[in-house]
C-alpha cells in the first residue's frame, strides 16, 4: 500500500475507535435534545450519511462499469465461462460450508436457551413474505436496464453488464473505442472513489459512534450469547476455511492475505455494505495481492452480491436462536433444509446494511419457524452485521486471489511485497 493509502487506513482505524469510546459515553448522558437532536440524529449522523451516501453514489457505476470492463477484458468467452463458473462454485461452496458451521455452533452454544421472552422488546418487523426461489432467479433478467441501475438492483446489474462485455469482447477490433472509452471510465470511477474515501476517517467516526450512542453495550447482555456464537462463526469461517483454502490450494500465506486485506475490512465493518466495500477491495486486490484487473473487476463485484459467507453464519445462528427462543426442536431435514435456503437466500441478499435479516424471513419460512421471532434479533442487528459483512467481504477477496492464482494472473512478487514498496 502507498504511504497515503496506509495514513487513511490508521486513520480509519482512529475514526472507528474514537467513534466507539464517544459512541458509549453518549449512551450514557441523559436522553434530551443535546444527546438525541445535535449529537446522535446531527453531527454523527450527518457525518456518517454523507460519508455512506458518497460512496453509494459510486456503486451502481462502479459495479456497472467495471464488470463490463472485467467480462470484455477476459479475452475469451471461454475463459469468462470458465472463471465465471469457478467463481460461482467456489461462492455457493463456502457459503454453505459457513452454514453449516453455523448451525453446528448454534446448537452447541444455544444462544436462544435461557432468553427471558418477557424482558426483550418486540421490534416491528416489516419483513416481506417469502419469495419462491424461481423468482430470484428469472428476476436477476432485467426488464430494464435502466430502471435496475436507478433502482440500484445489483444482480440485474450484473446480468446486464456481463452481457455488455461478453458483447464487447466478441466483436473486438470492431467495438475498440467502446472498450477504450469503459476503460477511461473505469479509471475516473476509480479516482473519484478516492476522493470519497478521503473523508472515510470521518464518516466511520459518524457511524459507529451513532451505532453505540443508540445501542449501547447494556442493551447487548440478553443477546450478548447470540452475538458471540455469530463472532465465533465468523473468526472460524475466516481463519479456517480462508486460510485453508488460500494455504492449500495456492500456497500462499493467509497473513499476508489478512494483514492487507484488513483496510476492506474496516470499510466493511463500519459501513455494513458488501456494495460500499467494492471499490477499496478491487484497489487492494489489484495493487496488494497483484491480482490482474480482469480478474478481480470480474469476480469482486460478483461477490459482493452473491457472495455472503457471514451473512449466512448469521443465518444458521439466528435460525438455532429462534428456534431455541419459540422451543421448536429442529429435525435433520429441517437442518439440511436451512442450509440450502440460507445458501441460496445469500445469493438474493443485497450487499447493503440489514438485507440478511430481512432475507432470514426466507430461511425461518422454509422450516416454519415464525418470522417474529427475526425482531428479537433486530435492535442489535448493526453489530452483527458489522462483522458479517467484514467477512463476506474477505470471502469475495480469498476467491479471488485463489482464482487468479489457478489462472496465472496473480503476481506472486506483489502479493509478498511488502506494502510500502508498492504504490500508486
Ligand atoms: N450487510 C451485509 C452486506 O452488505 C448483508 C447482510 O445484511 O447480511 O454484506
Amino acid at each position: 500500500m502507498s504511504k497515503k493509502s496506509r495514513g487513511l487506513t490508521t486513520k480509519i482505524f482512529i475514526g472507528l475507535l474514537v467513534g466507539l469510546i464517544v459512541g458509549i459515553v453518549v449512551y450514557q448522558l441523559p436522553d434530551g435534545t443535546f444527546k438525541n437532536n445535535i449529537l446522535i440524529d446531527g453531527i454523527f449522523q450527518l457525518l456518517g450519511q454523507v460519508f455512506l451516501r458518497g460512496i453509494m453514489m459510486m456503486v451502481v457505476p462502479l459495479v456497472f462499469i467495471s464488470l463490463v470492463n472485467g467480462a470484455s477484458s477476459m479475452g475469451d468467452v471461454k475463459k469468462l465461462g470458465r472463471v465465471g463458473a469457478r467463481t460461482i462454485l467456489f461462492y455457493l461452496v463456502t457459503t454453505a460450508f459457513a452454514v453449516t458451521l453455523a448451525l453446528a455452533l448454534g446448537y452447541l452454544i444455544k444462544p436462544g436457551t435461557g432468553l427471558d421472552l418477557g424482558t426483550i422488546e418486540q421490534v416491528e418487523t416489516t419483513v416481506s413474505s417469502k419469495t419462491p426461489l424461481v423468482q430470484i432467479l428469472y428476476e436477476m433478467v432485467p426488464r430494464n436496464p435502466i430502471a435496475a441501475m436507478g433502482e440500484g438492483n445489483m444482480l440485474q446489474i450484473i446480468v446486464f453488464a456481463i452481457i455488455t462485455g461478453i458483447g464487447l469482447s466478441t466483436l473486438g477490433e470492431k467495438v475498440k473505442i467502446v472498450v477504450q472509452i469503459f476503460e477511461q471510465l473505469n479509471e475516473l470511477i476509480i479516482k473519484m472513489v478516492g476522493f470519497v474515501m478521503l473523508f472515510a476517517p470521518i464518516g466511520v467516526f459518524g457511524l459507529i459512534a451513532r451505532t453505540f450512542a443508540t445501542v449501547g453495550y447494556a442493551a447487548l447482555v440478553p443477546l450478548l450469547k447470540y452475538i458471540i456464537a455469530v463472532y465465533i462463526g465468523l473468526i472460524l469461517h475466516a481463519g479456517l476455511i480462508y486460510s485453508g483454502m488460500l494455504k492449500g490450494l495456492t500456497g500462499l500465506s493467509p497473513k499476508i492475505f489478512f494483514k492487507k486485506i484488513f483496510p476492506a475490512m474496516s470499510v466493511a465493518f463500519s459501513t455494513a455494505s458488501s456494495g460500499a466495500t467494492v471499490p477499496i477491495n478491487l484497489d487492494i486486490n489489484e495493487k496488494e495481492f497483484g491480482v490482474s484487473r480482469n480478474i478481480a473487476s470480474f469476480t469482486i463485484p460478483l461477490g459482493a452480491t452473491i457472495n455472503m459467507d457471514g451473512t449466512a453464519i448469521m443465518q444458521g445462528v439466528a435460525t438455532f436462536f429462534i428456534a431455541q427462543v419459540y422451543n421448536v426442536p429442529l429435525s435433520i431435514g429441517a437442518i439440511l433444509t436451512v442450509v440450502l435456503t440460507a445458501t441460496l437466500a445469500s445469493i438474493g441478499t443485497a450487499g447493503v446494511p440489514g438485507a440478511g435479516t430481512i432475507m432470514l424471513s426466507m430461511v425461518l419460512q422454509s422450516i416454519g419457524l415464525p418470522i417474529e421471532g427475526i425482531g428479537l434479533i433486530m435492535g442489535i442487528d448493526r453489530l452483527v452485521d458489522m462483522g458479517r459483512t467484514a467477512v463476506n467481504i474477505t470471502g469475495d477477496a480469498a476467491c479471488t486471489v485463489i482464482i487468479a492464482k489457478k489462472e496465472g494472473e496473480l503476481k506472486e512478487e506483489i502479493f509478498n511485497s511488502d506494502s510500502k514498496e508498492l504504490s500508486k
